[in-house]
């Protein structure tokens, strides 16, 4: 059993038994993976700390032929407890955890490490009034280094390039914008080319202006349940729209 010394990142963590803890992880060099963290719940364990969107440096003992691995260090290097301090900001961070959770593989991706970690503390640094166009930016980049990219400059269906300044119909199920010629008659939602520019932007890690945010919301609902969830639908979505009927 080698041990392996990575960064990484806490999506979940719960307690096991009397003085343990079971944690799932983002790892940098070795993707997503259970461990149990022994005496975690003791006083002044060096696990103590291991609350979801920590971050540190783990030694982790990975053994192939089974589902829950050792964890044999975890130095803290942020712990991100602000994200606990609004509701919204809080869901956006669990939305980001349970879509890497539910999208899981133990490939190394250190491209979405990144975006998960710079998404977390984005989510973290945000002004209040700007939270929430701050989780549509991180969940649609988090979703572009997934590789789940939806089409946006050209027609998904003939390929012909659409403007920049013009609304486009959003194929859900082809995970694109079509053209008017062959959006004719079929299902979509219209989406303007105000909201298509700030689509791209975020895919790509930027910040970009919005308008309303229901039709986003919307969207982005519709697009994960197609292409990221194969059908279950997320509890932190779920989390998150009753956040903003509250706010
Ligand atoms: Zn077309």
């Amino acid at each position: 059993m080698a041990a392996t010394a990575t960064d990484a990142i806490v999506l979940q963590s719960f307690p096991y038994g009397e003085t343990s803890r079971i944690v799932r992880l983002l790892t940098r060099s070795a993707g997503v993976h259970s461990a149990i963290a022994k005496g975690a719940l003791r006083p002044r364990s060096r696990y103590a700390l291991m609350e979801p969107f920590a971050e540190g440096a783990a030694m982790l003992y990975i053994r192939d032929t089974r589902d829950l691995q050792t964890l044999g260090g975890f130095d803290l290097t942020r712990s991100r407890q602000g994200l606990g301090r609004d509701l919204l900001r809080f869901g956006g961070a669990s939305l980001v955890a349970e879509i890497v959770l539910r999208t899981a593989s133990e490939e190394s991706h250190p491209a979405l490490y990144d975006a998960v970690a710079s998404g977390l503390d984005r989510l973290l640094a945000v002004e209040g009034d700007a939270v929430e166009v701050c989780v549509l930016a991180v969940t649609w980049h988090l979703i572009a280094e997934l590789g789940f990219t939806p089409v946006l400059d050209c027609c998904i269906a003939c390929g012909r390039g659409i403007e920049a300044n013009r609304d486009a119909t959003f194929d859900y199920a082809a995970g694109g914008v079509r053209c008017d010629g062959c959006a004719a008659g079929l299902p979509g939602s219209r989406i303007p080319a105000r909201a298509r520019t700030a689509l791209s932007e975020f895919s790509s890690g930027r910040p970009a202006r919005v308008g309303a945010t229901a039709g986003h919301w919307r969207l982005l609902t519709r697009y994960l349940e197609h292409h990221v969830l194969e059908g279950a639908p997320l509890r932190s979505l779920h989390f998150v729209a009753t956040s903003l009927s509250v706010g």
